[in-house]
């Protein structure tokens, strides 16, 4: 009996005799993908595990139709990972399982790279000896092509001769002159060649890639803290260079790639070896291509977005997570929503690999791991080259003059630092020019449509757009409802950017926020003109932190640290921390030392004083005492079931459903909603939440997994689109 997963919502493997004598296909093994019919249908599926017997009676089973791959797809481990993230996520396991690999291997696509071949027949060669086919002159030329390039060629050499020889082919064939073929290519793996020898490491470097190397072999998990500069890629580098050596593969996973560019460049300078780099913006033919060179183990280095973590990576070595706190790692759409950075420790357990978490600021989870003992942690505290960390102060927003977002003494810093040559980085998260347009006669705000949320003015492209549902609609001249003029509200990056050039004229400035990252191109020409010294003011998002590196700038002002102080999400003072201390982290990554100023209302707020006076260790203690003491995680465990639908009952009458079928939890696990999203209406669809604590992970995972049968089985769930979040990292 062959149990195989399929691509349905069905919670569970089904079962399949081997395929017939006569079908010419031998009994597959775990990993293989297999064609099997289902009703009336025949699907692609993966063979998950052999098994003796089966629910069904025997003469109920139907055999195998086909097996589609000459060796598995997926190795024992990769197939352990997708049971597991079944499970832990209490998903589909036919879902997990499909959504790991590209469409066309969904599809059935062969795994193995192959060539068409068209070859001469027997017949072919005695038709060529008799000077055939006598009339089809192209025909003849073909064949007689064919003959001496040694009886075959490939379809693509033919295509590079430029005519059309298809149509001669196709009557060759049918006369028997010719065959057609598709011929696996042997791709073995290269031998890897390091390009450039990086700089002799500094002590702590040395340090960490011993320690980490010396778990080679075996499960181990690291922390590796420092802060940006501090040399944790030259570290990846090394590691995955004794790696490569030890003819072992290397998987790296990075929140986004478009956006860290420099990540990939740095491995391509240092390793010359093909390099599969899988991500959301290729095609399926590219992702196709790119997984086949990490399956076939021509490319021995696998570097991803969080789906990545699914790549295959034979004879895996060491698994490097960069930037582990960041929450794009996170899937937070769709049906099945997973961390691609828990998935990874699960994955180097599972493979008796190390991995190694990076970032300059670590998720409150991960530091509690390493407080546990379960990571081992490595600092990075010296830059290379130079010592001294940048000041932190604090502008308070109450008691000094605001002339367009900027306070008089942040204005005379930048005077300062501007004169003495320095960059200066205003950072705002917020793009367009406003976030508000507002009617001073009537009191109009123009509204989105589609979501309980305002519209954001672009003054320069004359558009409000919404930032949660894309609307976007022309900027009016006057108020729609009283016609008296209208004016922007509040402060975007593209009107700081405004003010600023009015402010400095003599200086160029440049912005960085995703409106100037979505037109191709325009990315590098910023990140080029602040390289260069060119452009002196950088105003930005982020976005800013995103693997650029800017080493002049030697000020930073925060325009408002407000945002994320006072929030119903338990985790938005530790995004703010790490928001505060990423953006900080580019201040004076030269020689120069670098100067932080960060506006607020409330700088006698407990968690900036704790992140001034103690750094981001310091807020980090700070913050997993709290939570420790209201029991948020890590100090237990949390689901949410999530809804949406078209109006504002159905999310939350679906979810008070599920809730009373909860009534009967085990002690030890609570149920808290539902309540309506803080934006309840968000394109046109009502969201709705439902939180699952548990203090314990076995008993909420033992609920979960009944529950969710039964929350799926409830008619309302029909009305609405839900999805169980295990471990959500945004609350409403
Ligand atoms: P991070 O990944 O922590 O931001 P990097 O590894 O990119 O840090 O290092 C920052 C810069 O310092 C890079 O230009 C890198 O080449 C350089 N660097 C790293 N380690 C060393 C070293 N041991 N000696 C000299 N330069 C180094
Ligand atoms: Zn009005
Ligand atoms: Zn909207």
């Amino acid at each position: 009996m062959f149990r195989v997963a399929l691509d349905t919502p069905l919670r569970r493997l089904f079962d399949y005799l081997p395929p017939a004598a006569d079908s010419g296909s031998p009994a597959p093994v775990p990993g293989m993908r297999v064609r099997v019919p289902f009703g009336r249908r025949r699907l692609v599926g993966t063979v998950v595990e052999l098994a003796d017997s089966s629910e069904l009676p025997l003469e109920r089973l139907k055999p195998i139709l086909e097996v589609l791959d000459p060796k598995p797809l997926l190795d024992a481990a990769a197939l352990e990972l997708i049971r597991w993230t079944a499970d832990y996520y209490h998903h589909p396991i036919g879902e997990v399982l499909a959504g790991a690999v590209p469409k066309a291997l969904r599809l059935g696509a062969g795994a193995v790279e192959t060539e068409e071949r068209w070859t001469v027949t027997e017949a072919g060669v005695a038709a060529h000896a008799a000077g055939e086919p006598r009339r089809a002159h192209s025909q003849r030329s073909l064949l007689e092509l064919l003959s001496t390039a040694g009886g075959g060629a490939s379809a693509a050499a033919l295509d590079a001769r430029g005519d059309n020889w298809r149509d001669a082919a196709r009557a060759l064939k049918q006369r028997g002159f010719l065959t057609r073929s598709d011929v696996a290519l042997e791709l073995g793996s290269e031998p890897v060649r390091v390009r450039a020898a990086g700089p002799q490491l500094l002590p702590e470097q040395d340090d960490a890639v011993e320690q980490v190397g010396k778990s080679f072999g075996g499960y181990a998990a690291f922390l590796l803290e420092g802060v940006t500069g501090s040399g944790k890629t030259e570290v990846y580098l090394r590691l995955t260079e004794r790696a490569l050596a030890a003819g072992r593969g290397v998987l790296v996973l990075v929140p986004e790639i478009g956006l860290t560019p420099q990540l990939v460049a740095r491995f391509r300078e240092r390793f010359e070896a093909p390099l599969a780099v899988l991500h959301s913006a290729l095609t399926d033919s590219e992702r196709l291509a790119a997984w086949r060179d990490a399956w076939s183990g021509r490319a021995r280095i696998v570097l991803g977005t969080r789906s990545a973590v699914f790549a295959p990576v034979p004879a895996l070595g060491l698994i490097v997570v960069d930037e582990e706190h960041d929450t794009s790692l996170k899937q937070h759409e769709g049906a099945l929503r997973y961390s691609a950075r828990d998935l990874a420790v699960m994955r180097a357990s599972l493979a008796h690999v190390p991995v190694l978490l990076g970032s300059a600021t670590p998720s409150l989870e991960t530091l509690h791991n390493v407080d546990s003992g379960r990571y081992t942690r490595l600092r990075l505290l010296r830059r290379p080259g130079e010592a001294r960390p940048p000041r932190l102060a604090l502008i308070d927003l109450r008691t000094s003059a605001i002339d367009s977002g900027v306070a008089t003494p942040a204005a005379l810093a930048m005077e300062r630092h501007l004169a003495a040559d320095g960059q200066v980085l205003i950072f705002l998260n917020r793009r367009g020019y406003a976030p508000t347009l507002l009617c001073t006669a009537c009191g109009w705000i123009a509204p989105c449509l589609e979501c309980d949320a305002r519209l954001t003015v672009h003054l320069a492209a004359g558009r409000l757009r919404c930032h949660h549902c894309g609307a976007d609609a022309p900027l009016p001249a006057r108020c729609p409802q009283c016609g008296f003029a209208v004016k922007p509200v509040g402060q975007g990056t593209e009107r700081i950017e405004a003010a600023l050039a009015t402010r400095f004229p003599e200086i160029p400035i440049v912005r960085l926020d995703r409106d100037v990252v979505r037109k191709r191109g325009d990315l590098e020409q910023v990140v080029r003109r602040m390289s260069s010294g060119e452009a002196r003011i950088l105003v930005g998002t982020t976005m800013v932190t995103k693997g650029h590196d800017f080493p002049n700038i030697t000020l930073v002002v925060v325009l408002n640290a407000d945002q994320g102080l006072f929030s119903t999400d338990f985790r938005a003072p530790e995004r703010l921390a790490q928001t505060i201390v990423q953006v900080a982290g580019r201040a004076g990554r030269g020689a120069r030392p670098g100067e932080v100023l960060i506006q607020t209302e409330f700088p006698q707020h407990p968690l900036l004083q704790s992140l001034l006076t103690r750094g981001y260790d310091g807020f980090a203690e700070t913050a997993l005492e709290e939570r420790r003491q209201a029991q948020w995680p890590p100090f237990s465990r949390l689901a949410a079931l999530r809804a949406s639908g078209k109006t504002r009952e159905a999310p939350l009458g679906f979810l008070t459903e599920a809730r009373a079928r909860g009534a009967n939890a085990p002690r030890g696990v609570r149920l808290l909603g539902p309540v309506p999203a803080a934006m309840a209406r968000r394109a046109g669809r009502f969201h709705a939440q439902l939180l699952i604590e548990g203090r314990e992970r076995p008993t909420l995972h033992r609920f979960l997994d009944r529950w969710v049968e039964e929350v799926e089985g409830l008619k309302s769930a029909q009305r609405v689109r839900w999805a169980l979040d295990v471990d959500p990292i945004e609350l409403f």
